[in-house]
């Protein structure tokens, strides 16, 4: 029984307060069919929605089942609109994207029954209602009257105890009025049917209790319950919700079936739930974005293009480092770990930098301030004393880098400052006076004079660089078989003492300077080269050498020779002080004549696999002809004594000491007017080149890490002081075996880290100890190695970070952007589908069914966006590497790892779920009466 107890309902406005019920007392019984008649706006669609828990009463009480609704939630006002009413409206409220069924289905679809019953069940009721076979129909493929069937069959899927019919025919013909009416008569032979009409005639005809309303206030009612009836049924229900109790606690879940449904139906328990699942909201709305296809694809397309954005910058940065990670192996050859006497502490160096900032005072303009460089320099010299860095590389420390697990490197390079390129010889061919000649004359030598030559060109500034580009003879890593993992070789690999090696470029190329110095060029092709470059009326095209034979190239012979072979004591008492030795530049002025002949054994190039190669292009000796030239020089003449005339503080030039001078005759280039001449073969003019170990020479020399290698960019550039002058001038000339500069070449980028933590070991404090030796912790000066590579890797690191960094929050705006707009294009959706939120909830949803439904959506738009936009990237990234393997030699330049593409669609999910958030708050907000009324 239901029942209203003096039911009144004020709608306050802004201007003014509606009494729209003014107390209402009205008991239906289980199973009657009741008009209420009425004018227009005397409340009773008021009326009706507050029977059907749409609408809550201001004052009063409506009994359901003998329960007072005062103490209702929401959650029982939804199950009771769920399970226990149907609601017909004139205007049918069918939702306009799912088909009949579905809009059938809805309502047990918010209960939450499984989807085989659900449609077995809607199906059914709108066979009932006459519309058997018409399922899949839409409802603007439907008449009216077919439309108000559809919306009964809704309101009775859930075989409700109550049906609420809101002028069902206002709508329809009178052919079709009568057909509603009869169907709703038939209807109430089961259940309690409310309706609300207009039309007296079809409420005389067919309703069997007719109750008149007027300004909110019954007038009339033909047959209402009596006091006994109203006692009776009051008792029943108690007994009933009695014998009911126990049920409620057995959780299960009863859904109402047919036979409860047939006659006398029993009170309900309250186990009913209306109950929609997540996955039930998804669906719906998945249905919802399918009918819209158009507009879901472009709101996911709008969405996804911040994610495109952030994608292909993710791909681009991961790519990248891919790639550099790729060559770090490979230039790991190039950039070996190494220790030299001097090194530089580049984080002071930095922090110096950052530190750098002048107080600023306020001026007097009539003043004239002082800016003291006198600070500066005592700053500039805290500064250097703070980033140079001096290594004590001892004899122990060597040991201690020789002792390093071979499985940790592959190759050791020990250089110890010694300069080949005066010990080395090799045959000069030029014609002096109309007769050609072959001088057997120094590496040195032979720079020297080809620098000269340049000096008398145009391009003088620039001579002396050459030697500084050009590396001559250096000592190759000792390990055969890494160079040739690493190298192409024609010949073989120069392994023994007396053997040396070419090394070409990677586009197979020497530079035409390595060779001069070498003396590939006769002197006149020499000069033809120059004669070329300016220009000169004198060039000879057929003395021009474009290429050599590899067997050319290894026909070339070498000497080495030791330093009592190439110094000789100077007798010459006026010039014994300053020049004690004598040089012979020409081997034809030796006494003595130690020497090794060393042949070119083999010629390399980089393999295909390689990119830095160890070995730059120039020519190679082995660490075999090191040690000898180290043995033999020990205790040459020479050496004996430089390391006797230890207290040189007194000289000014040590070098000049050394004496070690040539002069060589050549042949000038310039004229007086600058313009070149040919020289005459027999007017030779003869120019001095004086030339003696200096300062100079030795510094460059250190700077070049004795070799000008690869590993010793960073040699002794600081203040020099006579004794490490002395050492140095030792050094140069093969007098210390206790290397000075160590390179060490890891095995692979991971075994780098072996290597750097067992040259730490050193530094660490306590007793070290390394197979059999220990050495104790005041022995072991600190050293400071320099890992070359890791410096350059984690710059360029940090550069692609920087980079992606700034990129990532340029393409955010556009994130940003699709986010706002997804949010409003929900919102839009909210609007549209304001009626649909009605029906809702008007059929028991809840107000979270609504959210979900709209949550559902945008995550359904965010996941689309994301995964739309992650596979473009996809796309986007196999084109450009299609377009890029070629030009790079690597596959995935744009690589967006998976990680971050599944971290994307997350992030496209979870930002269209917050741009929905309001819109759909707002929606499970709205009013369910006033979402009804909205047209
Ligand atoms: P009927 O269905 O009988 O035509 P209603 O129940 O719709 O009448 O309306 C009863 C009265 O309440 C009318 O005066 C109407 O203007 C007023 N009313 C209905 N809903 C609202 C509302 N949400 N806010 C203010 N007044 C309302
Ligand atoms: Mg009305």
């Amino acid at each position: 029984m239901l029942q209203l107890k003096g039911i009144k309902k004020n709608y306050v406005t802004s201007s003014e307060t509606v009494q729209a019920l003014k107390g209402v007392d009205i008991a239906f019984r289980k199973q009657e069919f009741v008009s209420i008649l009425g004018p227009s706006g005397c409340g009773k669609t008021t009326l009706l929605n507050i029977i059907g828990g749409l609408d809550h009463y201001t004052d009063g009480d409506l009994v359901i089942s003998g329960r007072s609704t005062k103490s209702y939630s929401d959650r029982d006002w939804d199950v009771y609109r769920n399970h226990r009413v149907g609601f017909i409206f004139q205007s049918y409220n069918l939702i306009p994207h799912q088909t009949i069924l579905g809009n059938v289905e809805l309502a047990l679809t918010i209960a939450g029954v499984e989807r085989e019953e659900r449609i077995m069940r809607a199906k059914k009721a709108l066979d009932r209602v006459g519309l058997g076979g018409q399922y899949y129909k839409r409802p603007n493929q439907l008449s009216g009257g077919q439309c108000q069937r559809v919306a009964i069959a809704r309101a009775l899927v859930n075989d409700p105890e109550i049906l609420l019919a809101d002028e069902p025919t206002g709508a329809l013909d009178t052919v079709t009025s009568v057909q509603i009416m009869e169907l709703i008569k038939e209807i109430s032979g089961e259940r309690l049917v409310i309706m609300v009409t207009h039309n007296p005639e079809l409420a005389e005809q067919y309703s069997t209790r007719i109750v008149r309303l007027r300004d909110g206030l019954v007038t009339e009612d033909t047959d209402p319950m009596t006091e006994e009836q109203i006692k009776a049924e009051e008792l029943a229900e108690k007994e009933a919700s009695k014998a009911d109790a126990p049920a409620v606690t057995d959780g299960e879940k009863a859904e109402p079936t047919e036979k409860q449904s047939e006659g006398k139906k029993p009170e309900r328990s309250k186990k009913e739930k209306a109950k929609m699942s997540f996955f039930t909201a998804f669906r719906l709305s998945a249905r919802n974005l399918l009918s819209k296809k158009g507009r879901t694809a472009m709101v996911g397309f709008a969405g996804s293009i911040g994610i495109i954005g952030i994608a292909m910058v993710l791909a681009f940065s991961a790519g990248i480092k891919g790639y550099v990670a790729s060559m770090q192996d490979d230039m790991l050859s190039g950039n070996p770990i190494t220790i030299t006497e001097t090194t530089y502490d580049l984080g002071a160096l930095t922090g110096m930098m950052d530190e750098e900032q002048k107080e600023e005072i306020i001026k007097n303009p009539n003043h004239a301030y002082i800016n003291s460089l006198i600070a500066y320099i005592a700053k500039m010299s805290e500064v250097s004393d703070s980033i140079i860095i001096k290594n004590d590389i001892t004899k122990a420390y060597v040991d201690y880098v020789k002792a390093m697990p071979k499985e940790y490197y592959n190759a050791l390079l020990l250089q110890y400052g010694m300069d080949m390129t005066h010990s080395i010889y090799t045959d000069f061919d030029r014609v002096v006076g109309g007769k050609a000649q072959t001088q057997n004359i120094s590496i040195a030598a032979l720079t020297e004079i080809y620098t000269s030559v340049l000096k008398d060109t145009k391009y003088s500034q620039y001579a002396s660089y050459v030697t500084q580009i050009a590396p001559s003879f250096q000592q190759a890593p000792d390990n055969p078989d890494y160079i040739a993992s690493q190298y192409e070789v024609f010949g073989e690999i120069a392994d023994d003492y007396d053997e040396v090696m070419l090394v070409l470029s990677p586009d197979q190329e020497l530079s035409d300077m390595l060779l001069a110095r070498l003396g590939f060029y006769t002197e006149e092709e020499f000069y033809n080269l120059v004669y070329k470059v300016s220009d000169s009326e004198f060039y000879d095209e057929k003395l021009d050498v474009v290429s050599y034979t590899y067997e050319e190239l290894m026909g070339k012979t070498f000497t080495w020779y030791d330093n009592n072979s190439l110094y000789t004591k100077n007798n010459n008492a006026m010039t014994q002080l300053t020049q004690p030795y004598k040089y012979n530049y020409d081997s034809a002025t030796m006494t003595e004549k130690n020497g090794v002949e060393l042949k070119v054994v083999g010629i390399l190039i980089a393999n295909d696999n390689t990119t830095y190669g160890c070995l730059s292009s120039g020519i190679y000796y082995t660490r075999a002809l090191t040690d000898y030239a180290l043995e033999k020089n020990a205790d040459s003449e020479i050496v004996s004594y430089v390391q006797e005339k230890g207290d040189l503080t007194s000289m000014s030039y040590m070098g000049m000491n050394m004496g070690v001078c040539y002069e060589y005759t050549y042949r000038p280039i310039l004229t007086e007017d600058g313009e070149g001449t040919e020289p005459e073969a027999d007017k030779t003019a003869t120019a001095f080149v004086g030339k003696s170990i200096g300062v100079e020479d030795i510094m460059g020399s250190m700077a070049g890490g004795g070799s000008g290698s690869t590993g010793g960019g960073m040699g002794s550039m600081g203040n020099v002081d006579m004794t490490s002058m002395k050492t140095i001038t030792a050094r140069f000339l093969g007098g210390v075996n206790i290397a000075n500069n160590i390179s060490i070449y890891p095995k692979s980028f991971e075994e780098k880290n072996l290597v750097t933590d067992y040259l730490d070991a050193w530094n660490a404090s306590g007793q070290l100890t390394y197979g059999d030796n220990t050495v104790a912790e005041e022995n072991r000066m600190d050293i400071t190695y320099t890992d070359t590579l890791e410096l350059v890797i984690s710059m360029i690191n940090t550069m692609i970070d920087v980079i992606s960094y700034a990129l990532i929050a340029f393409t955010s705006i556009s994130l940003v952007v699709s986010t706002v707009m997804i949010g409003i294009i929900t919102y839009v959706s909210v609007v549209e589908r304001i009626k649909e939120i009605g029906v809702i909830r008007s059929l028991g949803g809840r107000k979270k069914d609504v959210s979900h439904l709209f949550n559902a959506e945008t995550f359904i738009i965010g996941l689309l966006a994301g995964l739309f936009g992650v596979g473009v990237t996809y796309l986007i990234s196999a084109v450009v590497n299609v377009i890029l393997t070629p030009l790079i030699g690597y596959s995935s330049i744009a690589a967006l790892p998976l990680t971050d593409a599944i971290a994307l669609i997350a992030l496209s999910i979870g930002l269209t779920l917050i741009s929905g958030l309001i819109p759909a708050s707002s929606a499970a907000n709205k009013d369910p009466v006033v979402a009804l009324r909205t047209e």
